[in-house]
């Protein structure tokens, strides 16, 4: 359920007309709803309700500090991944206690920077990173809160590139080792061990991968208890998915999980911690973007559009779909067609949609994807030196540029020619 209607033939994010945004900030750019941000996070949080839960939203899925800001407000915690992430956290306003940090590549300087700032835990997902957290903590006088990211096992069943629940991925502890691991933590100066945590992959459409995890981490919780540890917090990690195409089979709803972990999981006392990214910001943004050109190719006609796999990577990184709907709507009884959806950028992987049905559409017709507000904005880069687009949030009638797009000038005062050349 998203914010994102069409009113009197024209699509509006809530209140505001996606035409009169383009008209001001000019295309391509992002718009997200503020509502939407709002609903799913509510959604979540009353799925883990009546237990004790943390919601944290996982930045790094849409990082804006103005969206982070939507959340923050309404009482979220954060999972970042990055010293970077963790300061856009605390420039949103959350604080340091209601942040985890998670990630298998954590340097000593980012963990200073955070035990100095607060944190409500370090997800460790090794023996060494727990051996130099414990040393940097200590070296502060200070001592971590941690869980250990257990690697479960399972087949999350969702792309390859972001499934990270199998053994041979390269996150967390094999679960086989977890106690012998949880005993050596127990036995360090800068480590206080609170509780376990698993994160099994992203885009999950089956709560089976789910519940088979959670089961192992119930049984994994007990045994530790028995080992004398004081296992009070669960961190569920994220990975809930959203449905990309309205035709498809929807995925299971935050209710009908959280009423799954709560049979699984709600009877141990622990307080449960949540990392959902996507669920919360995918489908809370559109990229907006200008048709350039309609080109006639052979047997194909091209739509070449002014957005491009720098600004939105998933369909040339995992071959993602996503919705195209014209701004202004088809009119009644116009016949479709086909069309390869491109933008300008020099690469035959510069593909949005191939054959995709289409109204026919202009030179300067606006075009939207859908569920773009997770994995889009944040995974944009400059290649072939396209700014990196705008950001525009929206709640009720207002909007503003969240992030403004960079002058070219801006761009290449980043270079430095040395003085040698
Ligand atoms: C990516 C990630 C998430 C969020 O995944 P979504 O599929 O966006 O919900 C949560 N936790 C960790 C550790 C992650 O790496």
């Amino acid at each position: 359920m998203d914010h994102f209607l069409y009113r009197n033939g024209e699509l509006h994010a809530e209140d505001v007309a996606i035409r009169e945004i383009a008209a001001e900030v000019g295309t391509p750019f992002y718009v997200y709803s503020a509502a939407t941000l709002e609903r799913h996070f509510r959604v979540f949080d009353e799925a883990l309700s009546p237990n004790p839960h943390l919601v944290c939203f996982a930045v790094k899925s849409n990082s804006n500090v103005a969206v982070l800001r939507v959340l923050a407000k309404l009482g979220a915690g954060m999972d970042v991944v990055s010293g970077g992430e963790y300061r856009r956290a605390l420039a949103a306003g959350v604080p340091g206690e209601k942040i985890v940090f998670s990630g298998v590549g954590k340097t000593r300087e980012e963990m200073a920077f955070v035990l100095e700032h607060g944190v409500r835990q370090f997800n460790v997902e090794s023996e060494p990173e727990l051996l130099v957290l414990s040393e940097v903590a200590a070296s502060m006088g200070k001592v971590a809160p941690i869980t250990l990211r257990v690697n479960p096992d399972v087949d999350a069943k969702t792309h390859e590139k972001i499934s990270t629940g199998k053994s041979e991925n390269k996150f967390g502890i094999p679960i086989a080792k977890a106690r012998e691991i949880y005993k050596m933590a127990a036995g360090l100066p800068g480590i206080d061990v609170v509780g376990v945590d698993m994160h099994i992959g992203s885009q999950l459409t089956d709560l089976a991968p789910f519940e088979e995890a959670y089961t192992k981490m119930r049984a994994l919780a007990l045994a530790l208890r028995e080992d004398g540890h004081n296992i009070r917090r669960l961190d569920l990690g994220g990975g809930l998915g959203i449905p990309y195409t309205r035709s498809n089979e929807a995925p299971p709803l935050p209710a009908e999980y959280g009423a799954m972990v709560k049979r699984v999981l709600g009877d141990l006392g622990c307080e449960l911690e949540i990392e959902p990214g996507r669920l919360i910001s995918g489908n809370a943004g559109l990229l907006v973007s200008s048709v350039i050109y309609v080109k006639e190719g052979e047997g194909r006609d091209f739509l070449i559009l002014d957005a491009a796999m720098n600004d939105l990577v998933r369909p040339s990184m995992y071959g993602a779909h996503h919705d195209i709907i014209p701004v202004i709507e088809a009119e009644a009884g116009t016949e479709p067609q086909p069309f390869d959806v491109v933008g300008p950028v020099c690469e035959t992987g510069d593909t949005f949609a191939k054959a995709r049905a289409l109204p026919a559409l202009q030179p300067e017709d606006l075009v939207a994807f859908r569920s773009a507000g997770a994995y889009g904005a944040v995974m944009a880069s400059e290649y072939n030196t396209r700014p990196l687009i705008p950001e525009v949030m929206v709640s009720g009638d207002q909007f503003a540029v969240i992030r403004a797009r960079p002058t070219f000038d801006e761009i290449l005062a980043r270079d430095t020619i040395p003085q040698w050349l």
